[in-house]
């Protein structure tokens, strides 16, 4: 099928920036067609804040321009080069089921990659299909989602199609093409791409470019590609700590997986804590617990360190003197890291101002949490509510000593408990994506082809902090089945 133009007026309004870059970065190419496109979800209010039409991209048309059959006009459709540390180790990858349709700019004058994951096999594909199935692109569709309501920065996720083919994995299975819509795709791992098989002079361009679109203030700086450093390591440690604080493991933290936007991008294997334990680990594949909840800062210290070294060609002329800014750049990620971790805690805890023993009263919570087996979502939420039953560590001599202490922290500042009450509310959410909730609309979806209980689900996780009745069904904490987490390549 050639390209063929659409007849209707879906809103799209596509610049392509990146396109411009040297071509060693991209391949080009319009995405393979697919036989019977329908749309299975699509973001309304998501749409609209792109600028673009939801009624019209529900057409049969507006279905096949999501599924790749149609080319929205203006957008130049492209593949992107990256590498990446997978498991520690460097390689060569690429946008391998994934298409670029180029950047949207929005009526707020945004400008946001629009992104097709699952729509074919590229020249980066390997030995893969370039495909994606329903249930995996659903997943990302929910995690993605919740995490936006969660306040936590996020690509977001535009609309799931099938495509009306089966894909092959250990059965098979219903393909799907997810619109993933994201402040840009630019990887960690793009960067390695650039300093391990690009030129210099392809690596500032690189720079110049991200600087341009993420950064721009810092264009202006005499070591512009050090404040690149410094910046993306500020937003790592922002949202890193804000993954810590509600129990979000990323599960797939490799470097082609860490965007210098600081968004959270590729809902894999990603998963919620239940219990309080910083070891867990849902992924498949982490054998080793390499990206273990609890690790989940020490790696991305070890991410931004690949990413420094990708830089240093550029900041300084001088190898040694390049390494010695990075060392000295790199140190502030666990400063930045524990400050914005604890000040989220305070708050988790309704705390206003700071005080040196802040960090231990938590700490000392958590590891009651852990020793008690407790649920970390629903423990803060029981403290938010002051409903204690139900829980075994609320029952505890450790946790009365551990109260009177957090009471007595609450007395020593000059707000009221009501003003710390209300700021528990709006930091400590009453449901997250349990892993059980998620499992079942899942199921009911791709088994049943039944959506309703995944659209209910969506609607409770879009108000995480509202403290309904009708949402405490998904407070519920699941049985102790182990949960194991895949890929979904
Ligand atoms: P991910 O696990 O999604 O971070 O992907 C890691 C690398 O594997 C990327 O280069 C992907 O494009 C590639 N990849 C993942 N799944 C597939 C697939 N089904 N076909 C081709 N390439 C894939
Ligand atoms: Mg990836």
């Amino acid at each position: 099928m050639t390209e063929q133009k659409a007849n209707i007026n879906a809103g799209w309004n596509f610049d392509n920036s990146y396109s411009l870059l040297p071509e060693t970065l991209f391949t080009r190419m319009s995405p393979p067609p697919v036989s019977s496109p329908k749309i299975i979800v699509l973001n309304d209010r998501l749409a609209a804040s792109l600028g673009l039409n939801a009624e019209e991209l529900r057409s049969t048309e507006g279905a096949a321009m999501l599924a790749g059959n149609l080319i929205p006009e203006g957008a130049a459709p492209l593949a992107q080069a990256y590498a990446g540390h997978q498991f520690g180790h460097l390689n060569r990858l690429g946008d391998g089921r994934a298409l670029l349709l180029g950047e949207q700019i929005t009526p707020q004058g945004e400008r946001v990659d629009i992104q097709y994951k699952g729509s074919g096999r590229t020249p980066y594909s390997r030995s893969g299909d370039g495909r994606a199935a329903l249930g995996p692109m659903l997943r990302e569709y929910i995690m993605s989602e919740a995490m936006e309501a969660l306040g936590i920065p996020t690509t977001r996720s535009l609309a799931v199609v099938t495509t009306g083919e089966s894909i092959f994995r250990e059965t098979q299975l219903t393909g799907a093409i997810l619109t993933r819509v994201a402040a840009s795709h630019i990887r960690v791992g793009t960067f390695q791409f650039a300093a391990n098989w690009g030129t210099k002079e392809e690596l500032r361009l690189l720079a110049d470019y991200t600087l341009q679109r993420h950064y721009p203030e810092a264009l202006s700086h005499t070591n512009r590609y050090l404040v690149l450093l410094q910046e993306v390591i500020k937003r790592q440690a922002a949202l890193i700590a804000k993954w810590q604080l509600v129990g979000f493991i990323h599960g797939v933290m490799n470097t082609d997986n860490m965007v210098l936007s600081g968004e959270t991008i590729d809902y894999g294997p990603c998963a919620f804590l239940d219990e309080y334990d910083p070891a867990t680990v849902f992924s498949s594949i982490d054998v080793n617990g390499r990206y273990a909840y609890g690790n989940q800062p020490q790696i991305g210290g070890w991410n931004l360190t690949r990413f420094a070294e990708a830089l240093l060609p550029l900041l300084h002329e001088d190898g040694e003197e390049a390494v010695q800014l990075a060392e000295e750049t790199l140190e502030e990620f666990v400063v930045l890291f524990k400050s914005h971790w604890l000040a989220g805690m305070r708050a988790k805890l309704g705390i206003f101002n700071e005080e040196a023993e802040d960090e231990s009263l938590a700490n000392d919570l958590l590891q009651l949490m852990k020793e008690h087996q407790a649920d970390y979502t629903n423990s803060f939420r029981a403290l938010t509510l002051n409903n204690l039953d139900g829980i075994a560590l609320f029952g505890t001599d450790q946790y009365l000593v551990w109260q009177e202490r957090w009471h007595a922290r609450l007395d020593r500042q000059q707000q009221s408990l009501d003003d710390s009450k209300q700021l528990m509310r709006s930091s400590n959410p009453a449901i997250i994506p349990r892993n059980h909730r998620v499992e079942e609309a899942l199921q009911a979806a791709v088994v049943n082809d039944d959506y309703a209980v995944m659209h209910k689900l969506l609607d409770a996780l879009a108000n995480p902090f509202a403290y309904t009745v009708e949402q405490e069904i998904y407070a519920v904490v699941p049985d102790k089945t182990p949960y194991q987490t895949y890929c979904g390549t």
